[in-house]
């Protein structure tokens, strides 16, 4: 398939945890073998609850979490086996926008300073630095006058804006949206959302979008992943997984979000219990220990994705 910028390939993260003196250390799966692509100018949504191993995907896209396993291929190259001058290059290449915007932000610098650093770390002649500054803030919302201030002085949204200019400014192709509107107002979210929107268009980005409540991609996504446990449990188009889903946790997850799912009802499904820890995860369907039709053969099935209409997977053999 061409069009692909982005190829995840049998990617896994284990961690090590629990080392001491009378502890024999345990290995965390935070990422088990998950397989997936991002075509050029998509928007792709990662979602599934919290701990299932949504950021530490994106921070191994970004490559500041290094994989156990796989390959993650950019434009042709595994991404893991650059060398230093390449990953620079690479970096210039593809952003992140993470969900505080509270904390991301140095609070001893200027709002001008934030946005440009980028540009002096990367090492490229500058020209014109406080026009390409200016230029971004405009582009995102942020007035002239905004340069000079710090970031106490700005609400949530437009700290967010911020960000998101800070992550503009070298012109990447990708960005990986970290829960980027969760810290926000609901009121505030739309307007980032929408922004997020106009500046994909205007700069031909692609995004990897990361939340945990599908309510918030359904409207910006081209595709949907649904992440458990940290395995895919479906994945396709937006409008399959809204409207036609076929794994019962995709369908839990709909559930809880009235207004997507009003005409779904008759099929609410409540998630029972917590999520079981990925020390030790249940065998078979990691899933089959909070779904609602278990049977028992699911504690010997493996979550292999089944393809049910073009582009449209499932990790669930009986649906
Ligand atoms: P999400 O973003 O979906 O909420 P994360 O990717 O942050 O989930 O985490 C996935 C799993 O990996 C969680 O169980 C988390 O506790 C674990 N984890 C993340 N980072 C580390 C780390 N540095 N060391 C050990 N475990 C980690
Ligand atoms: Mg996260």
């Amino acid at each position: 398939m061409d069009n692909i910028l982005l190829k995840v390939e049998n990617l896994k993260k284990y961690y090590s945890v629990g080392k001491s003196l009378f502890e024999k250390p345990k290995t965390l799966k935070a990422i088990d073998d998950i397989s997936f692509y991002i075509k050029k100018g998509e928007t792709v949504s990662l979602v599934g609850e919290s701990g299932c191993g949504k950021s530490t995907t994106g921070k191994m896209i970004l490559r500041i979490e290094d994989p156990t396993d796989g390959k993650i291929i950019y434009n042709g190259n595994d991404i893991v086996k650059l060398s230093k001058k390449e990953l620079s290059e690479y970096r210039k290449k593809v952003q992140i926008i993470f969900q505080d915007p509270y904390s991301s932000l140095n609070p001893r610098w200027k709002v001008g300073q934030i946005i440009g650093e980028p540009l002096l770390l990367s090492g490229q002649k500058i020209e014109n630095y406080k026009e390409k500054i200016l230029e971004i803030m405009d582009k995102v919302g942020l007035l002239q006058d905004h340069f000079d201030r710090y970031p106490h002085q700005f609400s949530g949204g437009q700290r967010q804006r911020i960000c998101i200019a800070r992550s503009l400014i070298l012109r990447p192709e990708l960005i990986v949206c970290d829960e980027p509107v969760s810290a926000l107002d609901v009121s505030i979210q739309s307007q980032v959302l929408n922004l997020l929107l106009e500046l994909q268009k205007e700069f031909n980005l692609t995004y990897l979008f990361i939340s945990h409540d599908l309510s918030v991609v359904n409207h910006i996504s081209n595709r949907i992943i649904v992440m458990y446990l940290g395995k895919i449990v479906e994945s396709g188009s937006a409008d399959a997984i809204i409207n036609n889903p076929r794994h019962p946790y995709t369908k839990a997850l709909l559930s809880a979000v009235p207004e997507v799912s009003a005409e779904r009802k008759k099929e609410r499904l409540i998630l029972q219990g917590d999520i079981p820890t990925p020390l030790n995860p249940p065998p078979g369907c990691r899933f089959s220990t909070r779904c609602p039709f278990a049977k028992s053969e699911c504690s010997e099935i493996d979550m292999n994705l089944i393809e049910i209409e073009k582009e449209h997977y499932t990790a669930c053999p009986f649906q």
